[in-house]
């Protein structure tokens, strides 16, 4: 499963904008003000979420290679 990556969102960054989650439901939703994540998303939502990391503010959402 090679191209299964794993994908995280820094606590320490995220401000909740929710883009993330506008972007890529099936990956993010937001718990206590924060963006939580699926942590290893179905490689089918793998353009959403580059969708999220790129629209993020904060740049809170990076792949984990
Ligand atoms: S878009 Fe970025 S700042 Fe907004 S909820 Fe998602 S991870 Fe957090």
């Amino acid at each position: 499963m090679a191209d299964h990556r794993l994908v995280q969102v820094d606590p320490r960054l995220c401000e909740a904008h929710a883009l993330c989650i506008e972007l890529a439901p099936n990956v993010f939703d937001l718990s206590d003000d924060i963006a939580t994540v699926e942590k290893s998303p179905d490689p089918d939502d793998s353009p959403d979420v580059d969708a999220a990391v790129s629209a993020c503010p904060r740049q809170a959402i990076s792949w984990v290679h």
